[in-house]
């Protein structure tokens, strides 16, 4: 038998490893890829092979098994009624036919505290992983309460407006900014829109108006994939990006002198055309670039 401490140590780092390994990529994993799930030394399945809730029998040999559910998944199929609640909680549905079955493995996950994953269905039919808690539970009713850390969901209930505003927003943002990153990296084919480094975990979802911003919109026609570098220089307007999907670097950078980075990775990226989606519907809307490009040029004037 293994203590209650292993298993939550062991969740942790499975629950860890599995996102890694979907931003490894577009942040995205297939049902097939997490049916089996290469974890140490071992193919382990991860999710329910038709149905919502997966209570795993135990994958490291007997006396190892979960006491709480390891993972749930959300469908577009849209037979549940799982759906964001207000305070940036979700809401999951139990599998029917009440409180017991599959579903009592589930309400352990709360009664325990343990994290469990939470397979989010996309619009490409891809999953992308959470590490979520069980909030609250309603058995008459036949659902839960769901949510990325149960500290903010506890500041969600807080009587302070401000308190809940904020952890509303954190979880909103926690919620939505990976499926932004997953539709951004997917158009861009998992490449850097200024110098195609093709590596996932160097890579994110970038604003063309920051989310700041009340016109700011997650649609992928908003989003540029960038590496951390021309992502933070493209959000200092260091790099530019005009209407005509030309990249431009600030002027002082182009007379500075400096190592291979600043060679290659900025004086070289100046006045090339930026790497697009091959989808048109899914390239930078010209009139949210020419927005944009309005700063970069009003800071290189300062400067
Ligand atoms: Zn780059």
């Amino acid at each position: 038998m293994w203590t209650s401490e292993e298993e939550l140590t062991l969740r942790e780092d499975l629950i860890q490893k599995v996102i890694a390994c979907a931003n490894e990529g577009d942040g995205t994993l297939t049902r097939s890829a997490l049916g089996k799930f290469k974890y140490a030394g071992e193919e382990v399945r991860l999710i329910d092979p038709q149905g919502g809730i997966w209570n795993p029998r135990a994958p490291w040999g007997p006396g190892m098994e979960f006491t709480a559910t390891l993972s749930i998944n959300t469908t577009n199929s849209g037979k549940y009624e799982d759906q964001e609640m207000s305070g940036g909680l979700w809401r999951y549905d139990y599998q029917s036919g009440g409180s017991a079955g599959k579903n009592t493995k589930l309400r352990k996950a709360m009664e325990f505290q343990l994290p469990l994953l939470w397979f989010k269905q996309q619009e490409n039919g891809k999953y992308i992983p959470y590490r979520v808690f069980i909030i609250s539970d309603y058995p008459e009713e036949e659902y839960c309460l769901i949510a990325p850390e149960r500290e903010l969901a506890s500041v969600a209930r807080s009587e302070s407006e401000i308190e809940r505003r904020y952890a509303e927003r954190i979880m909103k943002q926690r919620l939505h900014q990976p499926a932004f990153r997953a539709k951004v990296l997917a158009a861009y084919e998992t490449k850097c829109a200024v110098c195609r480094i093709n590596h996932g975990r160097l890579l994110d979802a970038a604003h063309i108006i920051p989310d700041s911003d009340e016109s700011s919109t997650t649609s992928v026609t908003n989003g540029l994939s960038l590496c951390k570098i021309h992502h933070t220089a493209y959000d200092i307007n260091i790099v530019g990006i005009d209407s005509e999907y030309r990249i431009h670097i600030r002027n002082d950078l182009m007379e500075e002198i400096d190592g291979p980075m600043l060679e290659h990775g900025f004086k070289g990226a100046d006045n090339t055309e930026l790497w697009l989606p091959r989808h048109v519907s899914a390239q930078p809307s010209p009139d949210l670039l020419s927005r944009r490009f309005l700063e970069f040029q009003a800071q290189a004037e300062v400067i």
